[in-house]
């Protein structure tokens, strides 16, 4: 058997090919007969390169077809694709380029000068724009250079344990590391997202989320893919857009933001989605408000799934029975999840404590970096997440937060998020961050970072107050800032190292 990713998902393309795979918004059509000979093309291509085993190829380009179609080459020619965020500038792509030192490089046009610099200084051999020739220069794309291949390849034979993608981290907290995903990891994981949430006949998948991130690469695309059911494609989330298609898709899966975009929009309204059948939010935590809201106006309960780089998903809400807001639901079969305390122990229902996880879908490791892979297992092979939650009484999964969030102050463990659910309570409050700055005394002191509803007022004094009355004195901010908005990075995550490093002093 071949568990090469793409054997998989071909077993389960539908029988007539020439059904629509992907329509994008500018009414482009692509079969999957297309994607099927496009995708040879592309990896006909990549084995004329006679790269070396294990490649990387590393893409950092807009959103399209194309390049998923060359994430899907990748696999067929046995590659490792290595997506890269759109927003990374000079000196991130610099990094990312050294650590990962990959042989293919594929670029935008407008980025061709500089990236090709970086890449050729680090040893890649070619680099390539994916289809628009690149300016200034006259070198064909990947794409034209693909015109004459044949459109028949037979995919390689994998092992489930080769590598099919190195997935960088989104950096929240800290520099972004390489988390080396292979092919049998990333087929457990599909798979079994298939069962849980009911893929079926007839599904049609609106995709708004990015091609460089584990959401919409991999949790999306593949549960398209392994279902046979063809994607509604949108470079990017556009409100407008994602309303125009609501009516013709059964599965949306989002960030929290995109909901939250949703609701500010009057035009949402139940009678648009009266064909979907779930809504799935993930990559950051998603207010009550926000999940008890969408319900109210579209009447349908969004479901909450928690996941990483490192893992792709491991706990989700379920799709048949309840899906209770602010947690991220039950795990998934087949990927054991704990909960242990500072003694070492598995913690009770509802106590806090770092949340570890194993199974089939977790990462081959940090590329090029052993001792912080060593770190990151327990001795009886648990992956630490890095995350900090608890379990309740129906084996519901709350997150907490991130252990490097923690804040300890005057000797005491405080979890961000339990003040933040209290300010966030307050009428005059969208959200909140909390975050503990470094203090003389208390070693860190916590602070809020408070943004208000429009056309209200709130004062510190006024906040600590109400606090006060709610929870223990050593949890009450010391010190109350007021923004305009809390800084997301792409993905939706609040930066809380952004807010440390402009409020520290
Ligand atoms: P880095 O590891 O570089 O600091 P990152 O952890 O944000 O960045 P990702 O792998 O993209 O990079 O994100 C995984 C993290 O996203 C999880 O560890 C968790 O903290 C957060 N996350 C994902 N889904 C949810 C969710 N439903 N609720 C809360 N947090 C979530
Ligand atoms: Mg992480």
């Amino acid at each position: 058997m071949n568990a090469n990713l793409y054997a998989l998902f071909a077993e389960h393309f539908p029988t007539d090919l020439s059904r629509c795979c992907i329509e994008t918004h500018d009414a482009r059509y692509y079969s999957w007969l297309d994607i099927e000979h496009a995708s040879a093309k592309l990896a006909n291509l990549l084995i004329s390169l006679d790269l070396k085993p294990g490649a990387r190829i590393a893409v950092q380009v807009e959103k399209s077809p194309e390049a998923l179609i060359l994430y899907l080459a990748t696999l067929r020619a046995g590659y490792v694709f290595l997506p890269l965020n759109t927003a990374y500038q000079h000196t991130e792509i610099s990094y990312f380029i050294q650590d990962a030192a990959p042989e293919v490089v594929v670029c935008s046009p407008q980025n061709f000068g500089w990236v090709s610099q970086i890449a050729f200084q680090t040893g890649s051999q070619h680099v390539f724009t994916l289809d628009a020739p690149a300016q200034g220069n006259n070198c064909g794309s990947l794409l034209d250079r693909a015109i004459p291949m044949s459109d028949q390849f037979v995919t390689v034979q994998s092992q489930a344990n080769d590598l099919a993608a190195i997935l960088y981290t989104s950096g929240t907290t800290g520099r972004s590391k390489g988390a080396m995903l292979s092919h049998g990891n990333l087929a457990s994981n599909a798979k079994v997202l298939k069962e849980a949430w009911a893929w079926q006949d007839g599904d049609v998948l609106l995709h708004a989320l990015p091609l460089f991130h584990v959401h919409g690469l991999f949790v999306a695309s593949h549960g398209a893919l392994l279902n046979g059911s063809k994607m509604i494609f949108l470079p990017k989330f556009d409100a407008d857009q994602v309303l125009h298609y609501l009516p013709q898709s059964t599965v949306m899966m989002g960030v929290p933001t995109y909901y939250v975009r949703l609701l500010q929009d009057q035009r949402l309204h139940q009678t648009l989605c009266t064909k979907l059948r779930l809504f799935i939010s993930g990559s950051a935590p998603l207010l009550m408000d926000t999940f008890h809201e969408f319900k109210q106006r579209t009447g349908h309960t969004i479901l909450e799934r928690y996941g990483m780089s490192e893992t792709t998903m491991l706990v989700s809400n379920p799709y048949h029975r309840e899906r209770k807001a602010g947690t991220v639901g039950l795990p998934l079969p087949d990927v054991q999840v704990r909960v242990m305390n500072s003694q070492g122990k598995i913690c009770e229902i509802n106590e806090v404590g770092d949340i570890q996880v194993k199974g089939p879908n977790v990462f081959q490791g940090y590329w090029r970096m052993p001792e912080k892979t060593a770190e990151e297992f327990t001795d009886d092979g648990f992956f630490r997440t890095g995350d900090v939650g608890k379990f309740d009484h129906d084996g519901y999964l709350s997150i907490v937060g991130r252990s490097k969030d923690l804040i300890i102050s005057g000797g005491y463990n405080v979890y961000p998020k339990e003040i933040e659910s209290v300010i966030d309570d307050m009428a005059e409050v969208v959200e909140s961050a909390v975050i503990g700055l470094t203090h003389a005394d208390f070693g860190e002191a916590v602070c809020a970072v408070i943004v208000l509803r429009t056309a209200t007022t709130l004062d510190s004094a006024t906040v600590v107050t109400r606090l006060k009355s709610q929870i223990a004195n050593f949890k009450v901010p010391k010190q109350i800032f007021f923004v305009s908005e809390l800084p997301r990075n792409t993905m939706g995550k609040v930066q809380k190292n952004l807010l440390r490093q402009q409020f520290q002093n």
